[in-house]
């Protein structure tokens, strides 16, 4: 048995638009990669073009699964049919677990200028479909910040690393969540749980070696099971790396519902219809 996660799938984001015509990249969740267990989406958003995302995303439901979103650029503001509101700007992340239920809207706060940033969707296990929604707004300034070697710089959003703990907490996938920046020559061995479902998705600079192999800007590699994933960067180049223990659970999609049976997704539509969200 090798230590070492290698890639076993490569993909590269499907360009797409969602919400009011938001143009992004789908990364998870598209032909190519359906889902990775515990992971059904990942979609990138990313534009200097106002037109590609001024009009957002206006109220829609979600239920049975949680909703990430990491913003590197621009301001949205979130609310929802419960009265709560929060403020997402650059650097800060929301982990919304919708769990039974809420309608909500993610709207710009900008007309001009660059809006990027990432939405991952992660799955609940069935017993943990119909919790209460709950939400964790988290600072940038809560993002722990850490060097785990030279020339690499970790900021942690769910998980341990180098002593520090990210501020995500409670969620059922023990996900880890690191946005992950390397200089020149900077080589990096991270220990993950064995177990779970892993991804590096390279987003900003040149391409990195994970395992071994080159992985290009905008591209995705999913990673075989391990306790250590090795990173080695040659130019600088910047990464989303992310884990979550699989549910290995059936799982009944449509839309902005998760769930495991097609009578439940049935049901999902029908409370959403009666207004029960
Ligand atoms: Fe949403």
């Amino acid at each position: 048995m090798t230590t070492h996660r290698h890639i076993v799938r490569r993909v590269t984001g499907m360009d797409t638009a969602d919400g009011a015509g938001v143009k992004l990249k789908r990364v998870i969740g598209q032909p190519a990669l359906d889902m990775l267990d515990p992971f059904l989406l990942l979609d990138e958003f990313r534009s200097d073009q106002a037109g590609d995302y001024i009009e957002g995303f206006p109220e829609h439901p979600h239920r049975g699964f949680e909703t990430v979103t990491y913003m590197l650029a621009g301001r949205m503001r979130h609310g929802d049919n419960h009265g709560n509101t929060g403020d997402l700007g650059p650097g800060s992340v929301q982990w919304m677990t919708a769990g039974r239920g809420i309608l909500h809207s993610e709207m710009p706060q900008q007309e001009e200028g660059l809006m990027w940033g990432f939405q991952l969707w992660v799955n609940l296990p069935a017993a943990d479909k119909m919790v209460e929604p709950r939400y964790q707004d988290i600072a940038p300034s809560a993002i722990p910040v850490v060097h785990p070697a030279a020339g690499v710089t970790v900021r942690i959003v769910a998980g341990e690393l180098a002593g520090e703990t990210g501020p995500v907490s409670g969620i059922s996938t023990a996900p880890v969540y690191l946005d992950i920046s390397l200089e020149p020559g900077a080589r990096f061995e991270l220990e993950v749980p064995e177990d779970h479902s892993a991804f590096a998705y390279v987003f900003e600079g040149q391409a990195v070696r994970i395992g071994g192999e080159a992985v290009a800007r905008s591209e995705l590699a999913v990673l075989s099971r391990g306790p250590k994933v090795e990173f080695v960067a040659d130019g600088h180049s910047r990464v989303l790396f992310v884990a979550g223990r699989p549910l290995k659970e059936p799982v009944a999609r449509y839309g902005p519902f998760v769930m495991n049976t097609p009578a439940q997704i049935h049901e999902a539509i029908a409370d959403f219809r009666a207004g029960k969200f």
